[in-house]
């Protein structure tokens, strides 16, 4: 059964272009609640833990840097199948390929600078949620 929560942030490059608040409104007219959010920086070592699983890609250390870079909105989000219809709303990695009218084809610049993060799977929301927030942050 699917889940009904997602894990998202909004990326240093999103953030510094001055797109937050386009971003929650697209999310939250897409149907999605706003569980638990943050503006907050994630240092060298939260970057690399979180992105762990590309640590041996050529692009790891770039993606690092760039996420470290400045802050980022993060958040979980409620929905009736959470996970694919967020991955749907923010369109593919690459913004060349993401279809019109999402999020990254609105709002990325690049592979890397690309915008919004949404988790791939139920599993990783609830650990990536559980990394960013605390119980008591949760609503
Ligand atoms: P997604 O975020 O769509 O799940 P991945 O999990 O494959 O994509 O990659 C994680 C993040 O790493 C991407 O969102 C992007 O910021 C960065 N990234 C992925 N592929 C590349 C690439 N070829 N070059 C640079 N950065 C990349
Ligand atoms: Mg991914």
């Amino acid at each position: 059964m699917a889940g009904n929560k997602t894990f998202t942030m909004i990326k240093p490059d999103a953030v510094e272009n001055g797109h937050i608040g386009a971003i929650l409104e697209q999310i939250t007219a897409s149907g999605f609640r706003i569980v638990a959010m943050k503006l907050t920086q994630m240092t060298k070592a939260d970057a690399e833990e979180f992105y762990a699983v590309h640590n041996e890609r050529p692009f790891f250390g770039e993606l690092v840097e760039f996420m470290t870079r400045g802050p980022i909105v993060a958040a979980i989000l409620e929905k009736e199948n959470a996970v694919e219809d967020f991955r749907t709303l923010i369109g593919a990695t690459n913004p060349e390929e993401a279809a019109e009218g999402t999020i990254r084809k609105k709002y990325a610049t690049s592979i890397g600078e690309n915008a919004v993060h949404g988790s791939d799977s139920d599993e990783n929301a609830q650990i990536e949620g559980a990394f960013h927030f605390a119980g008591r942050e949760m609503f």
